[in-house]
């Protein structure tokens, strides 16, 4: 055993890793999540469902090509804690790995055929600086790893806005309108079929701004992608 591996057996000894949905002990290949809740991940299959809930959401609003989350978001279920972790418990590395499970799950539809870029919705820059990271980037850098392509940070957020709790749908819609704008490097996106990638979806508005953000780039295609998805009925 390297000094490596027998450091990483003492840290799992004195501080043990546990799943981040049933708080298990996680065994030495279990990096986030056991394999048994990973068996019970209650998955969409979005991707196999012609004009799904989560295209319906988008349906009026803004032209997207297809979208698909992963799976269902429940307040209160024991999945949702995969989306807080991946957020607030500073532990990013569990939105990457969950999105590389997630390509694994979703490539055989051809759901990811076509893509040749991936943009992650981003953060205020103030919200970042005080969470440390942007969530959305990192499950964006795990799907662009597992497909080997480009990760692009072509969406920026514009202004401060305030907090998204508490508010009605409409408010929510015109508390993100204008609230994002396409970054310089954006113009390189033209022609180009785009992966806008976030962790969770409910009632659609950020994605919404995001896209239209996008839509001012000539001839680009929009793809919706998200770990999860709330349950819109
Ligand atoms: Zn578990």
């Amino acid at each position: 055993m390297n000094i490596p591996q027998w450091l990483h057996a003492a840290i799992d000894v004195l501080m043990p890793r546990t799943c981040s949905v049933c708080g298990k002990p996680l065994d030495a290949d279990e990096p986030y999540v056991c394999r048994r809740c990973m068996e019970q991940l209650p998955l969409t299959h979005f991707e196999d469902i012609p004009f799904n809930a989560m295209e319906q959401l988008f349906a009026g609003k803004v032209p997207i090509e297809r979208a698909a989350g992963l799976f269902y978001y429940e307040k209160g279920s024991p999945y949702a804690s995969i989306i807080h972790d991946a957020k607030y418990r500073n532990m990013p590395r569990l939105g990457e790995w969950m999105a590389t499970r997630a390509v694994a799950q979703m490539r055989p539809s051809g759901f990811f055929q076509g893509i040749d870029v991936v943009v992650p919705v981003p953060l205020h820059r103030d919200k970042q600086a005080r969470r440390g990271y942007n969530q959305s980037e990192y499950i964006a850098r795990g799907i662009g790893q597992s497909l080997n392509i480009e990760v692009s940070l072509a969406v920026e957020a514009s202004r401060r806005h305030s907090t998204q709790t508490r508010k009605s749908a409409t408010e929510r819609w015109l508390n993100t309108r204008g609230m994002y704008v396409p970054a310089p490097c954006a113009a390189q996106l033209a022609n180009r079929h785009v992966l806008l990638v976030d962790d969770v979806v409910t009632t659609g508005s950020t994605l919404e701004a995001c896209a239209e953000a996008l839509r001012q780039v000539p001839s680009i295609t929009i793809s919706l992608f998200t770990l999860a998805v709330a349950r819109l009925v």
